[in-house]
């Protein structure tokens, strides 16, 4: 028995007419019937902002090519990788450096400026921050997204005057939402002496905002986080930049026993990057999705966030962790509960059939 009754699956077809405007690519995912087709469950994994589209067609062929030649370490290949990242993105090449996903920077960040110095981040925001900088010993202070969901950086600035790293997640993740780029100047151009400031641009992918890779090479102690986890839909591969100044990176590197990536992963970036169509096209794609959704679940008189990423989180006027079991046990897994908004869910946007599953099983969760 999958998660999709035949029902949902008829009316998922025609969606809102989503469906029918998917491209090629989208739509051939959007067709199973939520089955895995090599793992076999049949789990809707909307809980952790993956891809359910996968890696791209070429960089499938990559991660092959690459898993063929797993014989040999091929350090040049992440150095291709490097260089054509920055050239993509006008930065040079010696401000970027490459790990097995962005939360390794992230860490090792953490692990050199916190410490004996406090780690200021927004709530809710990505909780590895939180908890890295716990395991280290630091003083951690959470100060409170504003009204309009963006990092308020005047009172992150003011949480803690020494702070050793401020946090900022654009967009931010869980809510999905926006800081506008002329804070993150602010914030960045205000933090203490010596301060960290990690700009983490997970989902900047899905969004229309400005980068800010440019403050990370005009600036010292700025470093921005990419990953090829979220939009590129290699979350399994691992693999993510970190960009700043070299002497950071080097320390970074060092840090990390100037470990590198497997040459199948390092592969697959390059396709990936390589395809000029396919940021344009997961993103246009997750947001027809998006929009439908978070509409249907206003209508139905839930408050959603002004997500511009692949999640969003929707109100749902009581505590968020009995409705998460409740969809669990329908087989739909969404996000876990971020304390400082345990009334609020976070949904990640997966294909159109995905989100009918979901809206079918959350309307018999909280309307019996
Ligand atoms: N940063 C943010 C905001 C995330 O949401 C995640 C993963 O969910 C990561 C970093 C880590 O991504 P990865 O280590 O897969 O690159």
């Amino acid at each position: 028995m999958t998660a999709f009754s035949r029902r949902s699956f008829v009316t998922a077809a025609t969606l809102a007419g989503i469906a029918p405007a998917l491209p090629a690519w989208a739509a051939q995912a959007a067709a199973p019937n939520g089955v895995d087709p090599i793992f076999g469950d049949d789990i809707i994994r909307l809980d952790y902002n993956e891809s359910s589209y996968g890696p791209t067609t070429s960089a499938v062929k990559a991660l092959e090519l690459g898993a063929r030649q797993s014989g040999r370490y091929y350090y040049e290949q992440q150095v291709r990788l490097i260089e054509l990242f920055a050239r993509q993105n006008q930065v040079p090449s010696d401000h970027v450096a490459v790990f097995c996903g962005s939360r390794s920077p992230l860490q090792y960040g953490l692990a050199r400026y916190a410490g004996q110095r406090g780690v200021v981040t927004a709530a809710p925001t990505y909780d590895s921050v939180a908890n890295g900088a716990g395991a280290l010993g630091a003083a951690v202070h959470e100060v409170a997204l504003d009204a309009h969901h963006a990092h308020d950086v005047r009172a992150m600035l003011a949480a803690d005057a020494q702070a050793g790293v401020m946090y900022l997640c654009n967009p931010n993740n869980p809510t999905g939402t926006l800081t506008p780029r002329a804070d993150i100047e602010h914030l960045v151009t205000h933090k203490p002496g010596g301060c960290l400031a990690i700009i983490d641009e997970a989902y900047i992918h899905f969004s229309d905002a400005p980068h800010c890779l440019d403050l990370a090479v005009r600036h010292d102690d700025v470093m921005v986080l990419r990953t090829f986890s979220k939009l590129y839909g290699m979350a399994g591969a691992r693999l993510g930049f970190a960009i700043a100044k070299p002497a950071l990176l080097k320390d970074l590197q060092r840090l990390n026993g100037y470990n590198f990536v497997s040459v199948a992963a390092a592969l697959g970036g390059i396709a990936s990057l390589e395809q000029a169509d396919l940021v344009a096209e997961r993103k246009a794609t997750n947001r027809r999705i998006l929009h439908d959704t978070t509409e249907r679940l206003r209508k139905a008189g839930y408050r959603c966030t002004d997500a511009q990423a692949n999640c969003f989180m929707v109100a749902l006027g009581r505590p968020a962790e009995p409705v998460i079991q409740a969809l669990a046990q329908r087989k739909v897994q969404v996000g876990r509960v971020f304390d400082a908004w345990p009334d609020w869910m976070r949904v990640t946007v997966g294909t159109p059939l995905q989100m009918q599953a979901f809206l079918e099983a959350f309307m018999q969760v909280m309307h019996g």
